[in-house]
């Protein structure tokens, strides 16, 4: 049969979240490409999906039915069962669970695999709220940090679109490995580029990006705060502060200013390892650019500092009065969506006082009981803890418990997969209906199915409607279909919305959020900062209540450690965090780079297998020996899987669960300290 095209959506943890094309020949993917129709991926998609996606959907790795555990955990022997069986056994193994240790030793696991609104997070959880488990705050393990740090300067408003790269004086690509992680960023940079437009990189790596830049400033991990307070004293000095902007818009000038100038850049050039007049040259372009766009990256928050570092650098715009009219930030794209999160999730269900615990702390819970009740059962969903959770030794041990009842469900035999009682096989995003909202874009998309459910695997909309029937919960939501969900997660009277319920937005392009003026959103063209205060808050009252009083302002806390290397885990080409770690294409372990500098004082030779290690956990990798990472760093991409490293440690095995950044209690993945000897 001849193939057909179909118009779908990207789902991964990408900000991209890209339109595509998918090719359907006899009920398969045939191929995945982008999506001509769309203005914001313009035909363009990574390469890791383009090859991948098939193999993934397809391959001998996917999940086509339910399982029942019946070798050890971890070991992968598994039967297959019925899905009635599987419900049975699920409800026996949470039933038995509460009645023993009470509601609240279950805990749902899961973040955010698919980034559909409706198979995110909907039925699920309105599920859990119904059974009284235990509340998780999750995004404290990714997106917190940037996230509160935004809300305390911005508020509700979302940053200025990518769009506003292309037409830029000058982008300022800050911890963005853009080429793999935020490709359509670099499509609109090169466009800038080619129009004269000049690019700054701020990054520990030179990444690829960084190698077409006119200037590539290298400070060490978590010193970004520093680095800002420093180009923010050069802007004082050169007398390019805009007083009049400030005055009217900015709250805690004098304050945030105070801080600044005991980093001058002469003192940031030691903290930071960037030298004082490339700090001045930064200060000197930033200062001439009439259009200024920032264009920051999610992973460089992950460290001591990560809530300071975007504070200050997000700051610096408004101190040159470079906000609106060309300039801004891309960012906090979520908050151009009118989304409705409690319709959808229904935490009304849930008890009052249901206690809510932090991601980052589940795999000390699950190892050492210290809580009460402890968790004695989990259910694993849109997640591989095992492989993305800081402390990955801890996890394991916590999830390879025998008096831990662990649900799967999942679409691929991941690690975690493989340490649950039972595994329910779930959907890809081709497989069922739903509506994408963006973490980097402001393009609101739906998509229908575009090959049926494989297998017997089940979207989890419906697994979670089922799981409630079997609990016996006859409320009306728990009948909702998904067309029902998409209604229920946008707020359709929104003007954003041009009076269409989410399942009736168009699937043939992208509906684009406007404001008012019909034109994209960006702050003081056509928005204002959505802060308690209605101005851009350096001085945050609402970051100080939320956190402690030491987030009422950015600051610097030095490293405080005996290992003299900090280990930084960027996003790979080859994974989206973990996902397609499975397959043979993405399998591989990545090398560990390292300065030639730092490899020579410890005697190790490119090419030669190195430990990497702390009091975590040790690591086995290939050395490659480059002067692409500065002195003092190394750098390993995330989302390996287990069976990729020979002692069954990858790099999250390093980075630890209880050192925090200084907003929303962030998992510190970018700041890892940690020696390397020969293997
Ligand atoms: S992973 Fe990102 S860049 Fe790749 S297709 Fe998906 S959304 Fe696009």
């Amino acid at each position: 049969m001849c193939p057909t095209d179909h118009s779908s959506v990207c789902t991964f943890d990408c900000p991209d979240t890209c339109a595509l094309t998918v090719s359907v020949e006899d009920g398969r993917i045939a191929s995945v490409r982008g999506n001509e129709a769309s203005p914001s991926s313009e035909g363009v998609i990574c390469n890791k999906v383009a090859r991948l996606m098939p193999e993934l959907v397809h391959g001998k790795s996917r999940l086509l039915y339910p399982l029942r555990r019946v070798g050890p955990k971890g070991s992968g022997a598994f039967e297959r069962i019925s899905w009635d069986t599987a419900l049975d056994l699920v409800h026996a193994g949470l039933s038995k669970t509460i009645e023993r240790f009470g509601p609240q030793s279950v805990l749902p696991l899961n973040y955010a695999g698919p980034h559909g609104m409706v198979q995110g997070e909907s039925m699920s959880a309105r599920f859990f709220h119904k059974l009284g488990a235990s509340q998780l705050f999750r995004r404290s393990l990714c997106g917190a940090v940037r996230a509160e740090a935004w809300a305390g300067l911005f508020g509700t408003a979302p940053g200025c679109p990518p769009e506003l790269c292309a037409d830029a004086d000058l982008n300022v690509v800050w911890g963005n490995n853009a080429t793999v992680a935020n490709l359509h960023v670099v499509r609109r940079i090169r466009q800038a580029i080619r129009k004269v437009g000049k690019l700054i990189v701020i990054d520990p790596l030179r990444t690829k990006i960084a190698e077409q830049a006119h200037l590539h400033l290298a400070p060490r991990p978590s010193t970004d705060v520093v680095l800002a307070f420093a180009l923010a004293v050069a802007f004082e000095r050169l007398g390019a502060l805009d007083a009049r902007f400030i005055a009217e818009n900015v709250l805690g000038f004098d304050e945030y200013m105070e801080r600044a100038r005991a980093f001058p850049p002469e003192t940031a050039e030691a903290v930071c390892g960037v030298p004082a007049a490339d700090i001045l040259r930064c200060a000197q372009m930033m200062i001439d650019a009439q259009r200024l766009v920032i264009a920051p990256g999610n992973g460089w928050e992950r460290g001591r500092n990560g809530g300071s570092g975007v504070r200050a650098a997000y700051a610096l715009p408004a101190l040159l009065g470079k906000m609106g009219k060309g300039s801004g930030i891309v960012a906090a794209a979520g908050n151009a969506f009118p989304k409705t999160g409690a319709p959808l999730t229904r935490p009304d269900l849930a008890p009052p006082g249901t206690r809510t615990l932090n991601i980052v702390d589940v795999g000390r819970h699950l190892a050492e009981d210290g809580i009460d009740p402890p968790i004695r059962a989990v259910v694993i969903y849109n997640h591989n803890p095992i492989v993305v959770h800081p402390d990955q030794n801890q996890m394991r041990k916590g999830l390879a418990r025998d008096d831990v009842f662990a649900v799967g469900i999942d679409i691929s035999m991941t690690e975690s997969m493989a340490h649950c009682d039972v595994v329910l096989p779930a959907s890809t995003h081709f497989e069922y209906a739903d509506i994408y909202a963006a973490y980097g874009h402001h393009w609101l998309q739906r998509a229908e199915p575009v090959i049926p459910p494989q297998g017997e695997s089940l979207p989890n909309t419906e697994i979670f409607r089922r799981l409630a029937a079997r609990f016996g919960y006859a409320e009306e939501c728990f009948k909702a279909t998904d067309a029902d969900l998409m209604d229920a997660a946008v707020d359709a009277s929104s003007p954003r919305m041009g009076g269409k319920r989410g399942s009736a937005i168009p699937l043939d392009r992208p509906t684009q959020m406007l404001g008012s003026d019909d034109k994209p959103l960006v702050l003081f063209d056509n928005i204002r900062p959505g802060t308690p205060s209605g101005k851009i808050e350096l001085k945050s009252e609402t970051l100080a209540a939320r956190w402690g009083a030491h987030a009422l302002l950015p600051e610097f806390r030095p490293a405080d450690t005996r290992f003299p290397l900090a280990l930084i885990s960027p996003a790979s080409d080859k994974r989206i965090s973990s996902t397609f770690g499975g397959l043979a294409g993405a399998a591989e372990a990545t090398p560990l780079l390292m300065h030639p500098d730092d490899a020579t004082t410890r005697g190790l030779q490119d090419g030669a297998e190195v430990k990497v290690w702390n009091d975590l956990g040790e690591v086995f990798l290939p050395l490659h020996v480059t002067d692409a990472v500065r002195r003092g760093v190394v750098s390993s991409l995330k989302g390996a899987w287990l069976a990729s490293a020979r002692n069954g440690q990858t790099i999250s095995a390093l980075a630890s669960a209880t050192q925090r950044a200084d907003l929303a209690l962030g998992a510190c993945f970018n700041d890892t300290p940690v020696d390397v000897c020969a293997a």
